[in-house]
């Protein structure tokens, strides 16, 4: 009853929690794994079952239990995660917006989930190539029936709120600051000058993936320390038009790899340390806002909080699907931080 409360509340807004394996030494020196997933099957169950150990010196274990959509454990594959998306993403073909998040702390798996290792083997290809697979799939599927469609990929960096074009042509171009405007006619916002490839099969795709892994190197002494501090966004344009009744439509899919969640205590932090984390604490909490404000139907909604939800302003309101993974470590290290992962994620409605 719970469950089905929570999804009614959410409305267009789905939220599903992925615990990644143990890696390497985790498995061996961390002891027993706090998660459990309750259901016949546990790589998709709706719930995910923690016990914590007594908070100060009480010895009293505390057990939580956090609702979502859906819960992906450790043994569930890329192929599992994707066909639960899959309905989602699809509808973008119909014309809606429709927008994927990975929230979590450094190294929980967002990237892993989204754009995922292709480099470790079919197997760990992300989303962003499978959805955008999927989509040119059934696009082909349709043609017969006299639809058409065009599609145009951006990928962009948002860094210490600043706007990077992740396909620039060239490293000048690609240290540009992309401003964010707005449309006066339509109200949407853009990021000007950003670049829109257009693609039309997956080999198109993995270029665009792997130009912009190019591009995320300009600029950072350490690309996975930079890349862990900004959020990335992915976006698929499709446009749609139908030969005989002349009726056309877009739709956006975005999958966007936020920055690591953890605590950055401001304290120990100072200089560009301290920069970069008031500019993912105030992005992560204006999202977090402004999913709750939509999802209360509230007539304000946030969006110029930062530059995150001012960009994916389109793409959150309105009748724009929105989907959240929180991705969890399942190590007892990172159990505080696993904990205000799922707290953050089951708040969102
Ligand atoms: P993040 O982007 O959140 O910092 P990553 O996606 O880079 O984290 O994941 C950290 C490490 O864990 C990587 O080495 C990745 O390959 C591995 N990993 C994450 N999720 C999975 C998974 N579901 N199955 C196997 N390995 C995973
Ligand atoms: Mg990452």
């Amino acid at each position: 009853a719970l469950h089905e409360m929570v999804q009614k509340l959410r409305g267009n807004i789905r939220v599903f929690c992925r615990v990644r394996p143990l890696l390497g030494s985790e498995g061996t020196n961390s002891g027993s794994v706090p998660y459990a997933f309750p259901g016949e099957n546990p790589d998709f169950t709706s719930s995910v079952l923690v016990t914590a150990p007594g908070k100060g010196s009480s010895t009293r274990e505390r057990e939580y239990d956090f609702p979502f959509d859906a819960v992906f454990g450790p043994t569930a594959t890329q192929a599992d995660v994707y066909g639960q998306l899959a309905p989602c993403v699809q509808s973008a073909l119909d014309g809606y917006n429709v927008t994927v998040f990975a929230y979590g702390q450094t190294g929980s798996g967002k990237t892993y989930t989204m754009e995922g290792y292709p480099e470790c083997g079919v197997e760990a290809i992300g989303m962003i190539p499978r959805a955008v697979a999927n989509i040119f799939e059934r696009a082909a599927a349709q043609a017969e029936l006299g639809w058409s469609y065009t599609f145009e990929a951006s990928y962009l960096e948002i860094y210490n709120e600043t706007v990077r074009d992740l396909l620039a042509p060239d490293a000048d171009a690609a240290a540009v600051e992309l401003e964010v405007r707005m449309d006066r006619e339509s109200g949407e916002t853009y990021a000007a000058g950003l670049t829109w490839r257009p693609v039309a099969q997956a080999a198109d795709v993995d270029a665009v993936l792997a130009l912009a892994r190019t591009n995320r190197s300009v600029g950072a002494t350490n690309m996975n320390a930079r890349s862990s501090r900004s959020h990335s966004v992915f976006t698929l344009k499709i446009s749609g038009a139908h030969a005989e009744n002349e009726t056309a439509w877009s739709g956006k899919l975005n999958l966007v790899d936020l920055a690591g969640s953890e605590r950055l205590a401001k304290s120990q932090s100072s200089g560009e340390r301290l920069k970069e984390t008031q500019a993912i604490n105030k992005s992560l909490s204006a999202l977090s806002n402004c999913i709750a404000a939509i999802g209360k139907k509230a007539s304000h909604i946030p969006y110029r909080n930062s530059k995150l939800t001012y960009l994916l302003k389109p793409a959150l309101g309105g009748d724009s699907k929105v989907l959240m993974f929180a991705n969890v470590s399942p190590a007892p290290s990172n159990m505080q931080e696993s904990l205000c992962t799922l707290r953050f994620a089951t708040n969102v409605n």
